[in-house]
């Protein structure tokens, strides 16, 4: 069915003669607005109910930082959980305190969850760990992302628990996802590239990834479908991020390429199985500071903070 139009160079859509907005090359698709609407909402169900991430009677924190990922996943969220019995959604906006940033992005998570109805909370590095994610960096910048991402995660869990959550959801995408296997081979890091962040266990709350087979590129076109696209300042500290480096190569690999992302994302997945008997985090034990499930005395965040000491 699909069909190209010679003169103007445009493409139609593979399901319809509308003309198409996006084109899927790995899976060698064009889709008008309407047709990609119902496909992608159709995909982020599919992987929710297929890896049984929402069960009946679940209350979902979801993780709102009024970015891009997030506001597509609270928007696809609140229409995937209709298919459920009882579910409820509980928008959690953690601002860590980025001046320039992050104001404007907890704007937008505020407009957002105020818009669909939905409880939000917003905690702050402030309140919960003393200081502001500036003020703790200060001549410390190139550590801004593993300092934050260290911080975010407890906020995050943290808030996940004052709201009564069973479940975490995050924005992650397919980037995402093919990002972090990448930069875990590259550090090394063999159980952190294995580790099930959704597995239920009794120490952590489970983490959920609705968007984890949803591109970039495909979330950014969804917000303009649905009205939703913000342009929002990036994170000044982005420029210290390894991430930033493995995103621009893994981007050309994928245009190169397509299916790359997918493929290694795939791979960890295949490693994990064949790994699954053989314990290479080690037991997980309680902090000695705060009582917090960690595979070392102290974990993350009591071992960070005496480092950030004002
Ligand atoms: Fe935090 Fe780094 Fe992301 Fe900025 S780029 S929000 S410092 S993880
Ligand atoms: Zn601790």
């Amino acid at each position: 069915m699909t069909a190209a139009s010679p003169c103007s160079g445009r493409s139609t859509c593979s399901c319809c003669t509308k003309s198409a907005v996006i084109s899927l090359r790995d899976r060698n698709l064009q889709l008008c607005g309407d047709h990609f609407r119902e496909d992608l909402e159709a995909r982020v169900s599919q992987t929710v109910r297929e890896n049984t991430m929402i069960r009946d009677g679940d209350r979902i924190a979801v993780a709102l930082s009024g970015g891009k990922d997030s506001t597509a996943l609270l928007l696809l969220l609140d229409k995937v959980v209709k298919d459920y019995t009882g579910v409820s959604l509980a928008a959690i906006t953690v601002d860590e305190g980025i001046a320039g940033y992050r104001e404007d992005t907890v704007v937008s998570a505020v407009r957002l969850a105020a818009d669909l109805g939905i409880e939000h909370r917003i905690v702050s590095f402030p309140e919960l760990f003393g200081a502001s994610l500036d003020t703790f960096l200060k001549g410390k910048e190139t550590r801004a992302c593993t300092v934050c991402g260290i911080l975010r995660k407890k906020a995050l869990a943290t808030a996940a628990q004052q709201a009564g959550a069973d479940r975490l959801a995050t924005g992650h995408n397919l980037n995402d996802e093919a990002q972090s296997v990448l930069m875990n081979v590259l550090r090394g890091d063999l159980p952190r590239l294995i580790r099930d962040s959704g597995k239920e266990t009794e120490f952590f709350i489970p983490r959920i990834k609705p968007l984890q087979e949803i591109s970039e590129k495909e979330i950014a076109v969804y917000l303009m479908i649905r009205g939703a696209w913000r342009e929002l300042p990036e994170c000044p500290y982005t420029r210290y991020a390894l991430r930033a480096e493995v995103r621009t190569m893994l981007s050309k690999l994928e245009y190169d390429y397509p299916g790359t992302m997918k493929r290694l994302i795939q791979s960890r997945k295949t490693l994990s199985a064949c790994l699954k008997k053989s314990d290479v985090s080690g037991p997980l034990q309680h902090c000695k500071q705060c009582g917090d499930p960690c595979s070392r005395e102290l974990c993350q965040v009591c071992s960070l903070l005496p480092s950030l000491r004002l």
